[in-house]
């Protein structure tokens, strides 16, 4: 019938305008700012650093290998290598970012640099009320900045943080247990090393 689909289309339109006055589930738009939509959790996007523990400084997972530096394609990455080295959650002495900016103005959100990453220390983040009138200064974010914790990787991206805490924390219990066996080994020395009792000699 002539004009078949405009009519089924109307009828849609109509069925959805009607049952918004009803059904939340109806309505595809919210009060933004006052109501906020769920993200998903495939919403990207800036990236942020990730740290273990309470202390950003000391627990950021980042070690400054520059892999991400040298991926990202508009090069909005700046990093300078640290000096010195710190505790990683192993208790390995690991270098870390002196300095970690992201230029935001140029970062085009495409997550290369979180999947380049071979120390689980950079991921994609779902905040994006980051407008600001400073064009330039505003939109440079340093380290302390960037700095996230685990906890929040958690809360935004579950699948995908689970496996790596998990991962994580039995390498750390692993290195742990590693750590005391070798600490009683060198408190007790091996039996064909003790010395003879007073009946023996
Ligand atoms: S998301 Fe893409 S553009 Fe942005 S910093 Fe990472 S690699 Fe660079
Ligand atoms: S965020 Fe990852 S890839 Fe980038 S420098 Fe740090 S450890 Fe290397």
């Amino acid at each position: 019938m002539l004009g078949e689909a405009i009519i089924k289309g109307m009828a849609v339109t109509a069925k959805n305008f009607v049952g918004s006055y009803v059904s939340k589930d109806r309505l595809p738009t919210v009060q933004y700012p006052e109501e906020r939509q769920t993200l998903s959790e495939a919403v990207r996007s800036f990236p942020f650093l990730v740290y273990d523990g309470d202390d950003w400084q000391k627990g950021l997972r980042c070690v400054s290998c520059q892999i991400c530096e040298k991926e990202c394609p508009p090069k909005c990455i700046y990093i300078v290598k640290s000096k010195d080295k710190k505790p990683d959650y192993l208790g390995k002495p690991q270098l870390y970012p002196a300095v970690f900016d992201i230029d935001l103005s140029v970062c085009m959100s495409c997550g290369i640099c979180a999947e380049v990453c071979p120390f689980e220390s950079i991921m994609m983040d779902q905040e994006f009320e980051l407008s600001t009138t400073d064009r330039f200064g505003g939109l440079l974010v340093h380290k302390e900045q960037l700095a996230k914790s685990h906890q929040y990787h958690l809360k935004i991206r579950p699948s995908e943080a689970g496996p790596i805490e998990r991962r994580r924390a039995q390498a750390a219990a692993k290195a742990k247990a590693a750590a005391e066996s070798k600490a009683t080994e060198r408190r007790e020395p091996a039996s064909g090393l003790l010395p003879p009792t007073a009946g023996e000699t």
